[in-house]
C-alpha cells in the first residue's frame, strides 16, 4: 500500500483505476468524476488524489489540496457554462450524510438550486 492510499477505499480504488467512473477531469494533485447516483444535471464528484478521509480529517499541510479541490470544480463549472449558479458540497461526517471516507467535493449545477439544501 502507497503511503496516504487506502487499499480499501472507493475512491482511491477509482484513483487506480480498479473501479471504473466516468472521468471528467484529472490534474496533479485532483480526479474528477460523474456521481454515480446524480442529484443534477451535473453532478461530479471532485477527489484529491492523496487518501484524506473527510474535511475534519485534513490537517494544515492539505491546505492546498482542498484548495485544489474547489479550482478543479470551478474549472469543470467553466467548461460546462453553469456558472450562473452551481453548488459545491463537502458532506463532513455521517450526521451530514458522508457515506464515502475519502474526502470529495460535489459539484452540483445544470438546474435552479434552492436554498437552504436541506
Ligand atoms: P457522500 O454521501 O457525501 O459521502 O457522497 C458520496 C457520493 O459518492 C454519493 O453521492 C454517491 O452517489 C457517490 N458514489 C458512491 N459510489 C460511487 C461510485 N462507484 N462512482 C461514483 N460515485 C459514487
Ligand atoms: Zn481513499
Amino acid at each position: 500500500m502507497e503511503i496516504h492510499v487506502m487499499a480499501d477505499c472507493l475512491f482511491c480504488r477509482i484513483i487506480r483505476g480498479e473501479v471504473p467512473s466516468k472521468k471528467v477531469y484529472e490534474d496533479e494533485h485532483t480526479l474528477a468524476f460523474d456521481d454515480i447516483n446524480p442529484q443534477a444535471p451535473t453532478h461530479v464528484l471532485v477527489i484529491p488524489k492523496k487518501h484524506i478521509a473527510g474535511l475534519k480529517e485534513a490537517g494544515s499541510d492539505d491546505a492546498e489540496l482542498v484548495g485544489y479541490c474547489h479550482l478543479a470544480a470551478a474549472e469543470i463549472a467553466r467548461q460546462r457554462s453553469i456558472e450562473n449558479g452551481y453548488r459545491t458540497v463537502l458532506n463532513v461526517g455521517p450526521g451530514a450524510g458522508q457515506s464515502v471516507f475519502h474526502m470529495h467535493v460535489h459539484l452540483l449545477g445544470g438546474r435552479a438550486l434552492h436554498w437552504p439544501p436541506g
